[in-house]
């Protein structure tokens, strides 16, 4: 068993519920907040404390990760030590510099590529999706990246993950030549 307690803070949960779907044993909704059962309240905190089995305490771990915005504490009290934390700490933590050698590191998808150009009249991105044998298969336009790097993850075109960053990328760029009226040329940096 393991002797934790569970937080909510008030102040940072939105209450969509998450963690009532993750460990509904420990987690419900009231006046759009999480709750907790016999819960103690410090200012904007509520706690329980209490022993748990290693299933229940997956659980309660399960809802603090899903919490989008880190409302949920679990703190193992014998250990002294938070399981899961509502502050985000970098101590510690590992540090990369960040290099990129075209010649070296790019890997093509072997799912295909894609042609992006932005149409002003229609305030609109267009993005073509070839494969391999240079084929244009399909062509998917909106007017926000959000909207057309949805679509192409649901239509499974990408198998890359940089390729999938780097779709991301050109759109944002794209995006930001509409509003702003100037030249997108893929794969330029925008010239404002
Ligand atoms: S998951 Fe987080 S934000 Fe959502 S209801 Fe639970 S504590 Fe609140």
């Amino acid at each position: 068993m393991h002797k934790v307690r569970i937080e909510v803070d008030h102040n940072k949960c939105v209450g969509n519920g998450a963690c009532v779907a993750a460990d509904p044993a420990h987690f419900s909704l009231k006046d759009e907040k999480a709750v907790l059962p016999q819960q103690k309240k410090t200012g904007s905190v509520v706690s329980i404390e209490k022993e748990l089995s290693d299933e229940q305490l997956k659980d309660a771990i399960d809802a603090a990760k899903v919490c989008p915005t880190n409302a949920i504490r679990v703190f193992d009290v014998k250990e002294n030590v938070n399981l899961v934390a509502t502050e985000v700490t970098s101590s510690g933590s590992k540090v990369i510099i960040a290099q990129y050698d075209d010649a070296e590191d790019f890997v093509l998808d072997p799912k295909g590529y894609f042609l992006i150009r932005i149409l002003p009249e229609t305030k609109e991105i267009e993005v073509g999706f070839c494969n391999m044998k240079n084929k244009v298969e399909v062509v998917v336009r909106g007017k926000k990246p959000i909207d057309i790097y949805h679509n192409i993850a649901k239509l499974e075109l990408i198998s890359r993950m940089e390729h999938a960053s780097y779709l991301g990328r050109e759109l944002q760029k794209a995006f930001i030549a509409l509003q702003k009226g100037i030249k997108y040329v893929q794969d330029d940096e925008l010239i404002l």
